[in-house]
């Protein structure tokens, strides 16, 4: 069982998620499945906002296809979503 109170730190440089960091949530959690040398292992990591950009920063020159598209908050009926923006 997980104590409510455990402070959650970044799985990369270990840093006490704080609330900037936690607002952000970068949390992933991935089963990575046959295909892969990494089969049957779980991927999950708990990011701070500067290891987040640190990964992007890194990742994405590998990326043929630009991965990152842009989007809007909106009020919709005084519930905020996020839209996509075309
Ligand atoms: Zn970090």
């Amino acid at each position: 069982m997980e104590n409510a109170d455990a402070k959650l730190i970044c799985t990369m440089c270990g840093k006490e998620l704080d609330d900037w960091d936690l607002n952000a949530a970068f949390h992933f959690k991935r089963y990575i499945g046959f295909g892969s040398t990494y089969d049957l292992s779980i991927f999950e990591a708990h990011l701070c906002c500067k290891c987040f950009d640190k990964i992007l920063d890194t990742i994405l020159p590998m990326f043929k296809n630009n991965p990152l598209s842009e989007y809007e908050i909106v009020d919709e009926d005084g519930k905020l979503i996020c839209k996509p923006i075309k």
